[in-house]
């Protein structure tokens, strides 16, 4: 390249600087990449049977939100709502988080990503997919087969911080057997995937729903969240 075209390029993009449009650009790049490959994993888990809950559900939940978001929810796995709308967090215990994230944090839904441990519902009596209350928590085999999408989904979007809802989310993220009463309101540092995210664990909506009293120390957690963004 010659000398005076290298200084036209330095040039332009010196006045893109001033503009402030470099970032943006840059962005909006990186942007379309991560949406690519996520919507490749989606794919994959739409078509995933690893695990015997593939033959059971009547939809993946993948997840969903801002592919940018600094901040990732996590929680166990679908439940009977997400499972027929094939998305997630969407029943009463959606509507709870969607009340904190705006309440605390001023965002919508949409502007956090939102995704679960295990991408398909977990049901105690999976010959019955229309009874409600037939959910129930992911075994741990189940977990450990499901766990790469989940990493593949934090190393694509990157986010500061996870938040892990319940404690099977957080006892798996955490590789931990001690409960969320014990774990909450404590912020830790761990590799998840190849990225190094800080964790905080914090009750399940759907626990709140049930034990209104914990909405409190929940209320405390997410002040511990909001100081590390
Ligand atoms: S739960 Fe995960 S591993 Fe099991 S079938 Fe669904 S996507 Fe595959």
């Amino acid at each position: 390249m010659s000398e005076n075209r290298k200084e036209l390029l330095k040039k332009y993009f010196r006045g893109r600087k001033a503009l402030g449009e470099e970032g943006l650009w840059y962005d909006k790049k990186k942007s379309t990449m991560k949406e690519k490959l996520l919507n490749k994993l989606e794919k994959e888990v739409i078509n995933c049977r690893r695990c015997p809950l593939g033959n059971q559900r009547i939809n993946a939940c993948f997840g969903s939100g801002d592919y940018s978001s600094k901040l990732m929810f996590v929680g166990e796995g679908p439940g009977y709502n997400e499972d027929h709308q094939g998305e997630v967090f969407v029943g009463r215990a959606g509507k709870l988080l969607k009340k904190i994230i705006k309440g605390v944090f001023g965002l919508d839904k949409n502007q956090v990503y939102i995704t679960n441990i295990v991408k398909c519902h977990p049901m105690k009596d999976p010959s019955v997919p229309e009874k409600r209350g037939n959910d129930r928590p992911p075994t741990t085999q189940e977990s450990e087969t499901c766990i790469g999408y989940l990493y593949s989904q934090i190393d694509i979007i990157k986010p500061e911080v996870v938040v892990t809802l319940g404690s099977p989310a957080s006892k798996t993220l955490l590789d931990s057997t001690v409960g969320i009463t014990k774990l909450r309101g404590k912020v830790y540092e761990k590799t998840l995937g190849n990225s190094r995210v800080k964790i905080v664990p914090t009750y399940h909506p759907a626990y709140l729903l049930r034990s209104p009293s914990k909405k409190e120390e929940t209320f405390k957690d997410t002040k511990l969240i909001k100081g590390l963004l």
